[in-house]
């Protein structure tokens, strides 16, 4: 390792990380050295955010630095994980000190407010792209699976839907209340705890509700049904597009990074007690069909032009 590289870590993360009574050895040395408390099984995860990929080449450091451990958390949050540490592997073009500061204000920002310790990383030369590795805690046997959804459980949605879909297609013509949502993505950690004991299946909302909430359809072995006219969607969205095009969005754009999570009747009762009524709302339910059902109120089919992101 170069003596600059040497100080740009030590400058830019070690000097800025929090620090946690858990971690016995954090950046320095080979590996770092955690402590699982006992009775507690670890979440781990990975994310990677390639520049002209995953966000333009255009976008704010700051921005790039938020939403990379942004993303990570949000998978943290699917599993009803508590955020503990992570491993930070930057690939820069080159060592720009106005750009990492940026960055380290984003990534900081956010890693400060859930506590979240830099125990190590990976720094290289070549084009953009930040992965992060993230690990998080959870009692043993209480994580939020894919796998767990039955017949009759009720399936909601965390905050609103195609917000981040709509400002990537608007581009740089986005109102800041409209962009916020594509680059400053809020890890619903809180709402992911409180889910542990209520929740039979959740995930992440990465690749748009329809491609995410088929996989938990599938790890399931279940189908659902959603009512369109229920999707929870940001009355700004109606002022830039139609809304049938909003509901298109909301359906299959991705970075929304919202939690959709199915409830068992007999659980909905404990959910209304513990997250605030308006932050979440009933889109559908699961059936035996194995497939997922969209249909409008009048119950004709909705049909739905495109389904999430792909990356091949
Ligand atoms: P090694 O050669 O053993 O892989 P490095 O020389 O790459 O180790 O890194 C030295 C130390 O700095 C290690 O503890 C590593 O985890 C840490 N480190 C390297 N890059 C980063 C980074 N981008 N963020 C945080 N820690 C980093
Ligand atoms: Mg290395």
């Amino acid at each position: 390792m170069s003596l600059t590289e040497f100080n740009l870590i030590d400058h830019f993360i070690t000097q800025r990380t929090p620090i946690r009574q858990d971690v016995i050895l954090g950046i320095g040395d080979d590996c770092a050295l955690l402590a699982v408390p006992p009775g507690y099984e670890l979440a781990v995860s990975m994310d990677t955010l390639v520049a002209g990929v995953h966000f333009a080449h255009d976008t704010a450091a700051y921005d790039v630095g938020y939403k990379a451990l942004a993303v990570n958390l949000s998978d943290l949050a699917a599993m009803g994980a508590e955020p503990a540490w992570v491993t930070l592997a930057m690939t820069l073009p080159t060592i720009n000190e106005d750009w990492l500061e940026g960055f380290c204000a984003g990534f900081f920002a956010l890693s400060k407010q859930f506590n979240v310790q830099v125990i190590g990383g990976d720094t290289t030369c070549g084009p953009l792209s930040i992965t992060i590795q993230i690990h998080g805690l959870i009692p043993a046997g209480k994580a939020i699976r894919r796998d767990g959804a039955q017949p009759g459980d009720l399936i909601y949605v965390t905050g609103n839907l195609g917000t981040a879909g709509l400002a990537l297609q608007l581009g740089a013509a986005a109102p800041p209340e409209i962009s916020r949502y594509l680059l400053r993505p809020y890890p619903r950690i809180k709402e992911g705890l409180a889910l542990r004991d209520i929740a039979s299946s959740a995930i992440d909302i990465s690749d748009g509700l329809a491609a995410d909430l088929n996989h938990i359809l599938n790890r399931s072995h279940v189908g659902a049904k959603i009512n369109v006219e229920q999707l929870p969607m940001l009355n700004e969205l109606a002022v830039h597009t139609s809304l049938l095009h909003a509901k298109q969005l909301a359906l299959s754009a991705g970075d929304d990074y919202e939690l959709c999570f199915t409830v068992p009747p007999e659980k909905i009762t404990c959910l209304q007690q513990t997250l605030p009524k308006n932050s979440y709302h009933a889109i559908g339910v699961i059936n035996q069909s194995a497939i997922l059902t969209l249909q409008n109120a009048d119950g004709t089919d909705f049909l739905l032009t495109s389904l999430g992101y792909q990356h091949f």
